[in-house]
């Protein structure tokens, strides 16, 4: 195994990730944050599983409201998740340890100002309290500029953008900042924290395949990134995302364990054979942006119908919400969305309406079949 990259040391409340700390393990609230009982009992059910760090998502002054009762009612360091409102940093910032922004999300609000600035104030905020941030890239969401820079090149984008902010957050003489370039597919993952790791040794990584999809294939994807990756000295905190019920999500952190145990202890597991063939289902982990409670129920309803499908190349994303579900579909051959009442459902890049509940199986089917059809 290579020794771990010289990264910097970056506190988050009690927990230090980077330098030469053991690798934190973290997960994130997959309940809805206004509910603040179940965020609770959510938060210790992860710390009972043992992890170091908790990230719930904030996106409203309610759900900050809700954030501040939960703060009080748990010693877990926390940290929280921006999308596009990133002026909320300010109310949240007070209950919180770290701060995650997305690069890809601060063009959305106030396009008068630059990146820069927005940076400038998410960093400012971040010291006076006591913050850390993650800087945190997506594939399903990168920064517009970088795709126009590196057309069909997401790799270089993704990478450039986490530079950029590095830059940006260095300039500023702000000192305490990981990031995070994750991918649903397992190989990107390693290909970017490789690049970026070779380009920014001493910046605390964040690994994680993101829409890992569920157990076994979402563990296998992950832990073949984290074989990859963790054995070459690359990754200071790792979360494992699984799609799986509410009251199971402690499985998170027992994989992440697990996996790194393996690792230490040169136990690396090879890949079944096939594995990164046939019919590859992501799906988010739920979180408490998801639309609809039946989107667990959903995805594994999902992977029960397409059985019959196994031997095709065909990529079917399931995604909880609006947020991130338009953009994250995208690149599958057929995606799926879950909206409150409805699911979107997507072939490609196109929108093929929505449909119950109760409807969007069969309706799913159709468009599977076709695809199969035309692939024979
Ligand atoms: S797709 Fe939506 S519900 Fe699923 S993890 Fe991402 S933000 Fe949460």
């Amino acid at each position: 195994m290579a020794a771990r990259n010289p990264t910097r040391s970056v506190r988050v409340g009690n927990v230090t990730i980077g330098g030469d700390q053991p690798i934190v393990v973290q997960s994130m609230a997959a309940t809805r944050t206004q509910d603040v009982a179940a965020t609770v009992r959510q938060v210790r059910l992860l710390e009972a599983a043992g992890a170091d760090l908790v990230r719930v998502a904030v996106d409203s002054r309610k759900d900050v409201a809700a954030l501040a009762e939960v703060r009080a009612q748990t010693s877990a360091p926390l940290s929280v998740d921006l999308q596009e409102n990133y002026r909320l940093c300010v109310e949240v910032a007070p209950y919180v340890d770290k701060i995650r922004y997305n690069p890809g999300h601060l063009h959305h609000h106030e396009k008068q100002k630059s990146v820069a600035e927005k940076v400038a104030f998410i960093a400012e905020t971040a010291a006076a309290n006591d913050c850390a941030i993650r800087v945190g890239v997506n594939c399903g969401s990168i920064d517009p500029r970088m795709l126009e820079r590196y057309p069909g090149d997401h790799v270089s984008a993704i990478v450039a953008s986490a530079a950029e902010h590095c830059a940006l957050l260095d300039q500023l003489g702000f000192e305490r900042y990981v990031v995070s370039l994750k991918d649903s597919d397992w190989k990107q993952v390693v290909e970017v924290n490789r690049r970026f790791a070779a380009e920014r040794p001493d910046v605390p990584l964040h690994l994680g395949v993101t829409e890992a999809g569920m157990p076994p294939e979402g563990v296998i994807k992950t832990r073949v990134a984290f074989e990859q990756l963790v054995s070459q000295g690359i990754g200071d905190t790792v979360r494992v995302s699984l799609t799986v019920p509410f009251d199971d999500k402690g499985l998170e952190i027992s994989t992440a364990r697990e996996i790194l145990a393996d690792i230490e202890a040169g136990r690396f597991r090879s890949v079944p054979p096939r594995f990164d063939e046939g019919l590859n289902i992501i799906s988010c982990p739920s979180c408490s942006r998801v639309e609809n409670e039946k989107f667990v129920e959903l995805a594994q309803d999902v992977k029960a119908m397409t059985e019959y499908a196994q031997e095709h190349e065909i990529t079917i994303a399931v995604m909880g919400c609006r947020v991130n579900g338009p953009g994250e579909t995208d690149d599958a051959d057929l995606g799926l969305w879950c909206g409150p009442a409805a699911v979107n459902l997507k072939r490609g890049e196109e929108s093929l309406g929505h449909y119950s509940y109760g409807d969007i199986l069969p309706r799913l089917k159709q468009e599977l079949d076709q695809i199969i059809e035309a692939q024979t």
